[in-house]
């Protein structure tokens, strides 16, 4: 065995499939009973496909990394588009033009809106916090009504307790643009993530043991390398306390001969009234044509399995002291959303996996050729 990789999730996969195309042998375990990590997906026992930890749709910008997994999968175009419910009616987000006009009756164009947003907007001479980055686009009101609750069910803080980053991830617009992503690249695996993972992983050079957890075969598999995927902390004994992440849990329902739950993928759910943050109903991502339709609420908890790194400076102090004993720790690699404890998404992660393969194999290289 040349590589342990520890995690078959993106990072993990996208690792082993590298090496493993290099020519190199490489075991790939996961703690779960499945491979494909957060993005796993497997049709429930009505026969809908679902995603088992949550909605994920595929969006990126990069035409490297939609390449490279356009080798694995085909695609299916979908767009996002989510609407969140507030009082009873629901309204676009990110906010556009339409979410002004209804919210506040109106009737403004694009610019109209854009002088609507300047008048209320609260600027910042810094923007360090989430709660600087809502203030200073959209104002206090459309800040109460669309962010503060679902922020506080989320991670349990308040917007002023976040980096900025968190928010800065959903953008405000004055045009009628309703998507979720504005990407290049926006679509779903054809047939699914664990197709597309099972293809990526089907290969002479690679063994993946599902069921199996680090901590039950560290210091017994024998090998060169190993590739680390999992939370962080956990992988040196939380010897400096627990590492924030933030857990969901997932409500699937099943509602037979209703062919649509909800208008589009996910309705969000701002208001602290709702336990869950959102409804994704699956068959708007996969364009699955069945009698009946699956939805998934989501649940944010804070005990479970590891899901978000909650990002703010004093959780990013903590990280960088695992990160700095990390780094001493001989030929292991950390990669992925657990284990570099950022917030990515999906094709940040295979990017960042496809980098750390190409630096590790040319590291090797050079090693053989000196010696
Ligand atoms: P993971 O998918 O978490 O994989 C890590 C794997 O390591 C897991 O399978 C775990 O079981 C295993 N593991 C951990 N510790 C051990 C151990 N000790 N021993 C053995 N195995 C271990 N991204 C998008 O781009 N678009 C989206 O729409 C989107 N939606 C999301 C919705 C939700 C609810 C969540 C939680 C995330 C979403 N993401 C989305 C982010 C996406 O899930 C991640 O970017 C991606 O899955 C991270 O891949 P990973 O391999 O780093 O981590
Ligand atoms: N957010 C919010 N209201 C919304 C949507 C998002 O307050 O209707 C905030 C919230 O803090 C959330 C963050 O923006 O955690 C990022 O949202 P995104 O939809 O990207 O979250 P993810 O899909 O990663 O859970």
């Amino acid at each position: 065995m040349d590589y342990l990789v520890v995690g078959a999730g993106f990072a993990g996969s996208v690792c082993a499939q590298q090496l493993a195309a290099a020519g190199r042998k490489v075991l790939v375990i996961d703690k779960r009973e499945h491979i494909a990590g957060n993005a796993f997906d497997r049709l429930d026992e009505h026969g809908v496909l679902v995603h088992e930890y949550g909605p994920h749709i595929f969006h990126t910008n990069s035409s490297s990394v939609f390449e490279y997994l356009s080798q694995f999968t085909e695609w299916r175009s979908y767009e996002h588009r989510v609407l969140a419910a507030i009082s009873g009616k629901t309204f676009p987000i990110p906010i556009n033009r339409t979410t002004i006009n209804s919210v506040y009756g109106l009737n403004l164009d694009e610019k109209g809106v854009a002088e609507y947003l300047e008048r209320v907007r609260e600027p910042r001479a810094e923007i360090r916090t989430s709660e600087d980055v809502v203030l200073s686009s959209v104002g206090s009101d459309l800040c109460e009504k669309f962010f503060r609750g679902y922020t506080k069910k989320q991670w349990n803080l308040d917007l002023s307790e976040l980096s900025a980053g968190v928010a800065a991830r959903i953008p405000t617009r004055t045009n009628d643009d309703d998507r979720y992503f504005t990407d290049r690249y926006q679509a779903m695996p054809l047939h699914g993530y664990t197709k597309m993972f099972e293809r990526m992983l089907d290969h002479s050079n690679i063994e993946v043991r599902t069921g199996v957890c680090y901590s039950e075969v560290h210091g017994m598999v024998d090998r060169r390398t190993t590739i680390y995927t999992g939370a962080l902390d956990e992988y040196f004994g939380c010897c400096f306390g627990r590492l924030p992440y933030r857990s969901l849990r997932f409500e699937h329902q099943h509602f037979r001969e209703l062919e649509r739950f909800q208008e589009v993928g996910t309705v969000n759910y701002p208001s602290e009234h709702e336990l869950f943050t959102r409804i994704t109903e699956f068959k708007h991502l996969t364009g699955q044509v069945h009698s009946g339709t699956s939805i998934v609420k989501e649940y944010p908890c804070s005990d479970g399995d590891p899901y978000y790194p909650v990002p703010n400076p004093k959780n990013e102090l903590l990280y960088k002291r695992y990160e700095a004993l990390a780094q001493r720790e001989q030929d292991v690699y950390f990669i992925g959303r657990l284990a570099q404890y950022r917030y990515y998404n999906m094709d940040q992660v295979v990017g960042a996996a496809i980098v750390l393969i190409r630096d590790i194999l040319r590291q090797a290289d050079s090693r053989a050729t000196v010696q």
